[in-house]
């Protein structure tokens, strides 16, 4: 297993990470048993959130009596000082230690977050205040949007920048790391299949291990998952021209309006399945028209009750004009349906 070390920090970890929204779908001993093989497998840095449901406690039962083999990092969607240190300990109960190796503000999207976590009263102070009495060893930033991300690594106060990055969205690339790893940043990689939306893991695994600066957190939710990541990492790998043209391939069939799948539209007031429905094209693009319309058919009869109310789109890390979207995956589900009668 090829290993990086992040950042300044001096935190030595396995090159691939483990994403920790999966196991939501697991229950707990099935979630423990996979982490667990994941640590038998040589991966050592993990990461979750305050709030991926109950991803935290998972992990806490699988690392009871082996903290110290693991690299735990999470996150808090706070702004505020006292807020912020809630999660801290809410997080440090789940997770059944006293200390968090990275703790990150989570998803910070705008100047208004960004003013509140760095103003007096923020999350910033206080999060200091917790590593200096030890509670957290080191910490770092997630953030969806560039221009943030940016911002953020400039204040120099981050050890880490979690940024999406994958075959699809390689927008990081350019200025992004560099600016990261001139202040000597760790750099996480988050959405490394797209959220779901690249199929072949084993290509999109590939096509990160070409950057040898990157931690990647690859969510899994069964063995062959975990396998499959540490396989990459392991031992040689090439990328051939053939995989050149298939990523290529991916980027033509997606472009930059997706959907990545996080869920933080939802939900909708109106019981519109959002996230389903937005894979509407992707998911006719892979299977025929008919067979898309009987699979996808109850989801975007949903899409019908939207009242374009834009509540679903201000959520959106990624910006995307869902209602509009959606009106249009409706219409072409709609001449789907017509061509199938
Ligand atoms: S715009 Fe439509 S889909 Fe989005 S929250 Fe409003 S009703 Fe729901
Ligand atoms: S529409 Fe946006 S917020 Fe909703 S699941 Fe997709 S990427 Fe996430």
């Amino acid at each position: 297993m090829q290993t990086r070390t992040l950042g300044n920090t001096g935190l030595a970890t396995s090159a691939v990470g483990f994403g920790g929204i999966p196991i939501i779908r697991l229950g707990r001993d099935e979630a423990a048993a996979l982490l667990r093989h994941a640590v038998e497998r040589g991966i050592t840095f993990f990461d979750t959130a305050n709030r991926y449901m109950d991803s935290e406690e998972k992990m806490g039962q699988a690392f009871a009596g082996i903290r110290d083999k693991v690299v735990i990092a999470t996150k808090t969607g706070m702004r505020g000082a006292k807020e912020a240190l809630e999660e801290l300990e809410l997080s440090l109960t789940r997770l059944k230690t006293d200390y968090i190796d990275l703790y990150q503000p989570h998803q910070v999207s705008n100047p208004e977050e960004f003013a509140t976590l760095m103003g007096p009263g923020g999350a910033m102070d206080a999060l200091v205040k917790a590593r200096e009495q030890g509670k957290i060893r080191h910490i770092g930033i997630t953030s969806h949007s560039l221009e943030m991300a940016r911002k953020l690594v400039a204040t120099g106060l981050f050890a880490t920048i979690q940024f999406p990055y994958n075959i699809v969205e390689t927008e990081a690339a350019a200025e992004l790391f560099p600016e990261a790893l001139a202040r000597d940043m760790g750099i996480l990689v988050m959405k490394p299949f797209a959220g779901g939306m690249l199929d072949d893991g084993d290509l999109a695994l590939r096509f990160l291990r070409r950057h040898p600066d990157l931690l990647v957190l690859a969510g899994c939710d069964t063995a062959e998952q975990v396998d499959q990541a540490v396989d990459v990492f392991s031992g040689d790998s090439v990328w051939t021209e053939a995989d050149a043209a298939k990523a290529e391939g991916y980027r033509q069939e997606l472009g930059s309006r997706f959907c990545r799948r996080c869920e933080y539209c939802q939900p909708c007031p109106q019981g519109v399945r959002i996230t389903y429905a937005m894979m509407y094209r992707v998911v006719a693009k892979r299977m025929s028209p008919a067979k898309a319309v009987n699979f996808a058919g109850a989801t975007m009869e949903t899409v019908r009750e939207c009242v374009d109310c834009g509540e679903c789109a201000t959520r959106c890390p990624y910006n995307l004009p869902i209602p509009e979207m959606l009106r249009e995956y409706l219409a072409l589900y709609d001449s789907h349906r017509q061509e199938a009668q």
